[in-house]
This record gives C-alpha cells, structure tokens and sequence, in this order.
C-alpha cells in the first residue's frame, strides 16, 4: 500500500451562524466570526489517495484524473466563492474547516476512479489544520 498527496489552495469566504442558537449565543461561541459579512481564508487543501502500485506503469494513481477531480469538483465549486452563499451545503451546514473536510471528502470520494481516498487535510492557518479520513475509518477496507 503506497499513499500519494496532491495539494491544492483556494480562497473563499465564510461566517459562521447558526440559526437555531439565539443572537447572544452566536455571538459568544463564534465571536468576531459571525459577522454576516464575513472574511476571508486562504486555504490549503492535502489530497491523499491509497493503493497498490500499478506494476505497469509504476503510479498508484492517475495523476491526471487526480488533478483534474480536485480542480472541477473543489476548487471550480470552493475557489473565490462566499461559502455561506454559494456553496449549496454550507446553505445549512456551518462552514467551519471541520465541516469542509467533510463536504471536500463528499465531493471527491464518487468521483476517484483508481485510487482510494485516503486522507482530506484542510488548512485554514498556517497553524491549523483539520483531517477527515470518512465515516468508516474503522475498517480498512
Ligand atoms: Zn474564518
């Protein structure tokens, strides 16, 4: 098993609100993030796939199809975008590092052919950073 990472940055803007808590309580649990009009992030995203090396070719994956799955299904839809606004799950779904992990994973996962995703890492900071390996991390498939 030989694991591969592909990185990739984006910018997008967010505020973090949820309807269900009141004005005081957004306000306390996301201080200076719940400003509706929201700020800015330049994120760095780590791609990791999983598998065998093909003994033909020598690759785990095709890089290619690699590339271009991060580029039309995350960045075309993440880069440059209001997330709260643009962005259909984060409609509902609070755009925290934590929850775009999630929704990369999501996008990604149908859509790699050869290889297995492995390990989504979002970079918010330079100093902060989540990692989502799917719901059955458990099981190694
Ligand atoms: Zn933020």
């Amino acid at each position: 098993m030989i694991y591969l990472t592909r990185k990739a940055e984006f910018s997008a803007s967010h505020y973090y609100h949820n309807p269900n808590f009141t004005p005081e309580e957004n306000h306390r649990i996301f201080g200076k993030c719940n400003n509706p009009n929201g700020h800015g992030h330049n994120y760095t995203l780590e791609v990791t796939v999983k598998g065998e090396v093909d003994s033909r070719s020598g690759f785990v994956v095709d890089l290619k199809q690699l590339k271009e799955t991060m580029h039309f299904e995350v960045l075309d839809a993440l880069d440059h975008r209001f997330l709260n606004k643009e962005v259909p799950e984060f409609r509902t779904l609070i755009p925290t590092t934590e929850n775009l992990a999630i929704s990369i994973w999501q996008r990604l996962k149908p859509k790699l052919k050869t290889a297995q995703l492995h390990r989504v890492r979002v970079y918010e900071t330079a100093d902060l950073f989540v990692d989502f390996y799917g719901e059955d991390s458990q099981d190694s498939e």
